[in-house]
């Protein structure tokens, strides 16, 4: 009986350290992720002059290409009725203001 329990306590044990691994390098790539992103979004606003506003549409237009499912991520305008953010304040496209942004969305920034 005793014998089985340090089995599992092992067994367990390696599940565990693999798992911290496995997190410590997800972790790291996130991290490298995130200052490319950074870089990308910087050399976007200042070199092109791009608005955060195209920036999030353009990625909610990726989000709903890569995953259908969050086809909900974005709004439509009430004037145009082009699709927008759920973050955005006013429409990118003709202005329109677009009411309280979800501010889930918001958390996303
Ligand atoms: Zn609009």
């Amino acid at each position: 009986m005793a014998l089985r329990d340090n089995a599992r306590i092992r067994d367990a044990q390696n599940d565990a350290d693999r798992a911290l691994r496995d997190l410590r390098e997800l972790t790291e790539h996130y991290e490298r992720l995130s200052a490319f992103t950074q870089a990308l979004w910087r050399v976007l606003k200042d070199r092109f002059e791009l608005a955060d506003e195209e920036l999030l549409a353009e990625i909610e237009a990726v989000k709903r290409e890569a995953v259908p499912e969050l086809r909900e991520a974005v709004r439509h305008c009430g004037r145009c009725k082009k699709p927008v953010s759920r973050a955005a304040r006013v429409c990118i496209y003709c202005e329109a203001p677009l009411g309280t942004p979800d501010p889930l969305a918001l958390l996303d920034r």
